[in-house]
């Protein structure tokens, strides 16, 4: 159905959801690579599986579904300097700088990152992009906002870039909100299947900030997010890690948001939510071994939007990270649109009638264990905050 078949639910506060995206997102190029190594001797070329295909897909189905019309249309802008140096170094951002000038390219900093030539200037409106969308939301011209950027952000370090991500894009835009609104408490939930090391080094000493995430454990990086990684010095209890097992499926993720997620945003009452979207826990991913369809991704939606609708006047901003499956993001992505934004395109996901029948989407004992030592992880780590 196109078009025609879009309807709004709810009240209609929730129709104000801002959408981001802009075509030079599409045009980052990671070039060919035998899926994330190098192409090389024994290795056939192909391609990146950081391609342009499952964010430009993404972006198809919004606009074909007809709900892109129904949504405010937020436009990106590049960060500056100032708004990068507020996180990262001035040797990192001047490294991209120069690399980006080279016609050949260059490397966000880990050797599987690559850019093409003015690669600077796409992360540059990437982070932009994250931002624009929390101003929106901050000042009130929108409830909340997706905001589908690329490159993405998650890894990036203060000093370097890795894992696809040269800018921490989410980590810049609350940056941005602290200086610009005076926004104190902020909560970052990570739902991408890979650690969100990036953002916890940034926040592990500070206690504004609460990073949670949840990923397939030591999938990527394979030395971080460990049940007992907590923060550092002043920051003790501001990081949770739910490092699931490979296999994890829709009952392991839904039970996480009932005894991690939402008891810790309730207790750490933000005054913003930022979610770091990742749909590469999705069962057709081929960088995680994870189970989860896309009603899950419109679940956890929707109870995040209720805990920020209960916690922080519905100040929410989900800034898109990875998911390398290009025929199955765009449904998760979608999901989760409908979810922010109350509306419903009438469009099904056609894999998952297949996809919930597979053994192992309940959640098993194994897996059981892990969410209930994050569980108590997170709430020892509250009360070293003093909340
Ligand atoms: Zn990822």
């Amino acid at each position: 159905m196109i078009g025609p078949g879009v309807t709004a639910h709810g009240p209609p506060k929730l129709s104000q959801t801002g959408w981001l995206w802009h075509e030079a997102y599409g045009w980052h190029d990671t070039g060919r690579a035998a899926g994330y190594v190098t192409a090389q001797p024994g290795a056939q070329p192909f391609t990146h599986f950081e391609s342009a295909e499952t964010k430009t897909r993404f972006a198809s189905l919004i606009e074909v579904s007809g709900l892109r019309e129904q949504l405010v249309d937020i436009r990106p802008r590049p960060a500056t300097i100032d708004d990068l140096h507020r996180v990262h170094s001035m040797k990192h951002i001047n490294a991209m700088r120069a690399q980006s000038s080279n016609p050949r390219g260059g490397d966000m900093g880990d050797g599987t990152s690559p850019f093409a030539w003015g690669g600077y200037d796409i992360a540059a409106l990437s982070a932009g992009g994250t931002l624009e969308a929390t101003r929106a939301v901050m000042d009130g011209a929108v409830r909340n906002a997706y905001a589908l950027v690329r490159p993405p952000g998650h890894h990036a370090l203060p000093d370097r870039g890795m894992g696809f991500c040269m800018f921490a894009n989410v980590a810049i835009a609350i940056e941005y909100a602290r200086v610009h609104f005076g926004v104190d408490r902020v909560a970052v939930l990570d739902w991408d299947v890979h650690h969100g090391n990036g953002t916890e080094t940034i926040y592990a000493q500070d206690p504004r900030t609460l990073t949670i995430s949840i990923h397939q454990d030591r999938n990527f990086p394979t030395d971080s997010g460990d049940v007992t990684d907590n923060g550092r010095g002043r920051g003790v209890g501001s990081a949770i890690n739910v490092p699931l097992p490979p296999g994890s499926g829709n009952g392991a993720y839904l039970d996480t948001f009932t005894r991690v997620v939402e008891p810790s945003l309730m207790r750490f009452k933000p005054e913003l939510i930022m979610v770091a979207a990742g749909f590469d826990a999705g069962a057709a991913d081929p960088l995680s071994a994870m189970l989860v369809t896309s009603s899950t991704y419109r679940t956890m939606t929707s109870r995040t939007v209720e805990l920020a609708e209960q916690l922080c006047d519905g100040r929410l901003i989900m800034s898109h990270e990875g998911g390398y499956s290009p025929v199955y993001v765009p449904f998760c992505g979608l999901a989760a649109v409908e979810a922010l934004s109350g509306l419903d395109s009438g469009i099904a996901d056609p894999f998952e009638p297949d996809w919930l029948n597979w053994a192992g989407q309940d959640i098993q004992p194994h897996q059981e264990q892990v969410i209930a030592r994050a569980q108590a992880a997170a709430a020892d780590g509250l009360a070293q905050l003093g909340i």
